[in-house]
């Protein structure tokens, strides 16, 4: 058990570290899961290409340029074939150990599952359920870890909410990175300063812009919209810092 931990725990500090130095390209898998039984799932699944997650790509490359990243591609983000064998789960009022037994068996998971395809395994891996939205309005959180570099994104399956998965899937990238939330999670208002993508601005509603971590901008101090793509979103300076874009 102490041996397990021992390296688990050197495992992440090396993982943090080999991330988040900005020197090399920084490789990204998002993993479609194939949902066999859902057929507007599937569909969307199989007509899923490349040029759908292009814009994260951009995204990230743009944004770690504009806070002085001087590589040609800091980040790149691939498309990998669908997964047939599902996440596990997290209970819903998990404790301490079982949250921490979840997170290992979702490392294992993602270490399997990455493994499957042909394509050599990416050091950050994003497995995206696609839930048909005729049935879910509204869907599990999606989540991402730093300790081991895994994330797991609820999308929906539907050519409408492309461009509005893909900012959740950055969200949840920046996670495995190290960024934290910016918002109130008891009334979903980002965060003053850190989760504004212009907090200078005056006056200080409306924001024109999402800060990536914030997940919505401002309209006025009651009203919080969620961004329709990424070309509305950025990094703010909190999460560049965390990220080590940027260094006090
Ligand atoms: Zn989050």
């Amino acid at each position: 058990m102490l041996l397990i931990l021992a390296v688990a725990a050197w495992s992440n500090w090396y993982d943090k570290l080999s991330t988040t130095d900005w020197d090399e390209t920084l490789y990204v898998g998002i993993f479609p899961i194939d949902e066999a039984e859902n057929a507007v799932a599937r569909d969307y699944i199989s007509d899923l290409s490349a040029d759908r997650v292009a814009d994260i790509e951009r995204f990230l490359n743009e944004e770690a340029q504009g806070y002085g990243i001087d590589i040609a591609r800091p980040v790149s983000v691939e498309l990998y074939p669908p997964v047939t064998e599902r996440p596990p789960e997290r209970a819903a009022d998990s404790n301490v150990f079982q949250n921490m037994w979840w997170s290992l068996k979702l490392r294992m998971y993602a270490r399997r599952a990455s493994r499957a395809s042909d394509k050599p395994p990416p050091q950050i891996r994003i497995f995206v359920i696609y839930h048909d939205p005729t049935f879910s309005r509204s869907v599990p959180h999606s989540v991402g870890m730093q300790k081991g570099l895994v994330g797991v994104v609820h999308a929906f399956a539907s050519d409408r909410m492309t461009r509005t998965n893909n900012v959740v899937i950055a969200h949840e990238i920046l996670h495995t990175l190290g960024a934290s939330d910016k918002y109130d999670p008891e009334t979903l208002a980002p965060l003053y300063p850190a989760g504004y993508a212009e907090p200078d601005k005056s006056p200080r509603t409306p924001q024109p812009f999402a800060e990536v971590m914030a997940g919505r901008r401002a309209i006025d101090d009651q009203t919080f919209e969620i961004p329709e793509s990424l070309d509305r979103v950025v990094v703010g300076e909190a999460t560049a810092l965390e990220i080590r874009w940027a260094r006090k």
